[in-house]
């Protein structure tokens, strides 16, 4: 393709095209969040990506989905749609771990909520379906990549089956997308693919993508996975397919095939890694990393990334509970000291830079140019650092010190933190990285996330011993102190994981008792789609196959999360839970959006996946548990109760249940003798009271005395979560987070 200048920000409506002098676009991109030009948004990477090969790409952020008016302001592309969600799933986005609702998103303007629907990649795909019928669809993003094969979706406490599916996208692209898009492009550019492009794109085999064939046309090097149905009948089996998927992630082994519904979905394995040249190369696009200047409102999200670089992608760690394993996978890819320093000096350069790097780092802070020594087919283990760090892995610790202190020895940087989380395991392994961090890069606080403390918990997280952590605290607080400074360490815990117990979060608890630490980053377990966790959690299995405990109703989840959060947020109103999608009420506040477009309709109109939702095991606890307009209707109609259940003389309690009860069921004197033994006292002692309550027809007239001699009893039972929490003695030194074990 021939080469094209990059405008200042990829255009947006059919003005900035004509500016640009462009007719037409080749693809166009549909983004979930608003438009900023970083590196940190999907739909600006890969657009200017496309530009930087020739390709002209343009950007609709956030479209109205009621209509279609707005995909179609730039008109038709040449070559295809592609949808991206957002920087994170979008009921992730939407929803808390209680199923509230968010009151701010980081990625649109304003930091409003509802600019994007709920589960944008249906929605987003039906509405370009609308707007351009017969132009190829694909659909990627983290939402995308999580749920690109059968997943438990955790918003409606269902098994999903494939996101291309529900969508119908032609084709979804998973993981960070920049070779794979190209080779769309450039598959999608060729004359015969323009004619027919589902046969190009089943015929072509991208590395990096998931299409849909015939069962008959299932490629012969493919492994199969238990079906969608099948893992419907067995939860068990989800467990083999997530493990089949991470694994894929890793050795690129063949590709893997799911059926469904009628339908093979094709996984082709992961795109090549980025060597460090097309990492530098990716980087160096000359991102304003401005939003784009139509927003009359800040995004919270551009002061996030303001001083912000990012040094790599992939992380070793291969936590069970983490999405990144089957979106960037194990393999980490760097950029070359150069890179990164040249864009610290770029940002320094900026008229509005004050002086702060407030990061330099990835998924996690210290694994930048983590590499492994042997060929990924003979790797066996699922995690790089658990039980233990693998030989084979190297993370430079040394040299990443020596990065961070060139960085922040640059002319205009005034002090350089470490914001991303630090792998602790990692860090104590290097005397000369601990010092750097302790000593030059840690201001006042520094997050770590040992997430747990029980050694069961903690191994189904795959994460290391409790051991590690208590070495790393000490070095911390030995390095700290030679250095003179008060600094503390935040330690980031979870609360409700797959196999963790009451008791376990006790132990949690005792543990940060003693210290006198005061936990404030504590993250109620999200089973995200698509993780090993998830699999666990909705098969109450561990990945051996092995029964574990799972606290999986709101309730649980919420009374081991006080355990360590005592004030944590309620439950959600039924009006804002997302479940209620399944009962055709709107989840998110807004009619029309949930009504109109073609995948929100779709949701509402299956009733083939409804019906496996209350047929399979634990579906049918919710027929107990969830409709509860049923249960009203079928077991204790109104009228019925009180017709059946009471006579005559309680039904004239009825009206007045607390008097009723008390002239009913027990005259005056045995009332106060046998049931209100508090009550009973006041009248041996107070026979005068006694008589003149006697002499009054109204006995419900001691209500607020009665109440309040029994409430204190009844609410210590049942508010156990919150009032029977230990609460924490303040952060030694009055630091605000953690403090010094
Ligand atoms: S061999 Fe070791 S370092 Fe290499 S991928 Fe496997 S676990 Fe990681």
């Amino acid at each position: 393709m021939p080469e094209l200048q990059q405008p200042e920000f990829l255009p947006t409506t059919r003005a900035e095209m004509d500016a640009l002098g462009w007719d037409e676009l080749d693809v166009l991109l549909v983004s979930g969040d608003a438009y900023v030009d970083s590196h940190s948004f999907a739909a600006a990477l890969l657009g200017r990506w496309l530009v930087a090969h020739g390709y002209r790409a343009g950007i609709i952020a956030q479209p109205a989905w009621e209509d279609t008016a707005d995909v179609l302001r730039m008109g038709r592309p040449r070559l295809f749609a592609a949808v991206s969600p957002g920087a994170l799933d979008s009921m992730l986005a939407h929803y808390t771990a209680f199923r509230k609702k968010r009151g701010e998103d980081a990625y649109s303007p304003g930091g409003k909520t509802g600019l994007r629907p709920n589960r944008a990649g249906l929605v987003y795909t039906g509405l370009l379906r609308r707007a351009f019928p017969g132009l190829p669809v694909a659909i990627g993003g983290i939402e995308a990549s999580l749920r690109r094969a059968s997943h438990y979706d955790f918003w409606s406490d269902s098994l999903r089956r494939s996101i291309l599916l529900d969508s119908k996208a032609d084709i979804l692209l998973y993981g960070m997308g920049e070779k794979s898009i190209l080779d769309l492009a450039d598959l999608l550019g060729g004359a015969a693919a323009r004619q027919r492009p589902m046969d190009a794109i089943a015929h072509a085999r991208l590395r990096g993508s998931v299409y849909a064939v015939h069962p008959d046309a299932i490629p012969g090097d493919a492994e199969e996975l238990p079906s969608h149905e099948a893992i419907l009948d067995d939860a068990g089996l989800l467990m083999k397919a997530t493990l089949a998927f991470e694994r894929q992630m890793l050795l690129e082994d063949p590709c893997l095939v799911q059926r469904s519904a009628g339908r093979a979905v094709v996984f082709e394995p992961p795109a090549a890694l980025l060597s460090e040249k097309e990492m530098d190369a990716v980087y160096a696009l000359p991102f304003t990393r401005r939003a784009h200047p139509s927003y009359a409102e800040e995004i919270p999200a551009v002061a996030m990334i303001e001083g912000s670089v990012t040094s790599h992608r992939g992380c070793g760690g291969g936590c069970s509970f983490c999405a990144l394993a089957i979106h960037q996978g194990r393999r980490v890819q760097s950029r070359s000291e150069g890179s990164i320093l040249r864009e610290v000096e770029a940002l320094a350069r900026r008229p509005e830079w004050k002086g702060s790097l407030t990061d330099i780092g990835g998924p996690s802070a210290n694994m930048w140019q983590a590499a492994c020594d042997v060929a990924a087919k003979n790797c066996k283990r699922a995690s790089c650092l658990f039980p233990k760090r693998c030989r084979h892995f190297h993370a430079p610790q040394e040299k990443l010190a020596a990065l961070l202190r060139r960085a922040a020895a640059l002319p205009g940087v005034k002090h350089l933190r470490v914001a991303s989380g630090v792998r602790h395991d990692l860090a104590v392994e290097s005397a000369e990285y601990m010092r750097a961090l302790v000593g030059e890069f840690t201001g006042g606080q520094l997050k770590i996330a040992p997430e747990h403390i029980n050694g069961k918990t903690l191994r189904l997280m795959r994460k290391t011993p409790l051991a590690l952590w208590n070495h790393f605290l000490r070095e911390f607080n030995r390095l700290s102190g030679e250095c003179g400074k008060e600094q503390y360490v935040v330690p980031y815990l979870m609360s409700a994981f797959p196999g963790c117990t009451d008791a376990d979060m006790e132990e949690l608890a005792a543990w940060l008792k003693v210290r006198g630490w005061r936990p404030q980053q504590v993250q109620c377990f999200i089973p995200s789609p698509g993780t090993v966790a998830t699999a666990m959690f909705y098969a109450k299995q561990d990945e051996e196959g092995l029964p574990i405990h799972v606290a999986r109703t709101d309730g649980e989840r919420l009374f081991q999360h006080r355990i360590l959060v005592p004030d944590a947020e309620p439950s959600p109103r039924r009006e804002e839970d997302p479940r209620a999608e399944r009962g055709g009420r709107k989840p998110f506040g807004a009619k029309k959006p949930f009504r109109k477009p073609l995948a929100g309709k779709k949701e509402f109109r299956k009733p083939f996946e409804s019906k496996k939702e209350f047929d399979k095991p634990f579906g049918a606890k919710k027929e107990f548990r969830k409709p509860s307009g049923a249960k009203k209707e079928f077991t204790k109609p109104f009228g019925e109760k009180k017709e059946f259940a009471k006579p005559f003389s309680e039904k004239k309690g009825f009206k007045k249940p607390f008097g009723a009860k008390k002239e009913f069921t027990k005259p005056f004197g045995e009332k106060k003798e046998f049931a209100k033994p508090f009550g009973a006292k006041k009248e041996f002692t107070k026979p005068f009271a006694a008589k003149k309550d006697s002499a009054k027809p109204f006995s419900g007239r001691k209500p607020s005395g009665a109440k309040k001699s029994f409430a204190p009893g009844k609410s210590s039972g049942a508010a156990r979560p919150a009032g029977g929490r230990p609460r924490f003695a303040k952060a030694k030194g009055g630091g605000k987070g953690g403090g010094k074990p």
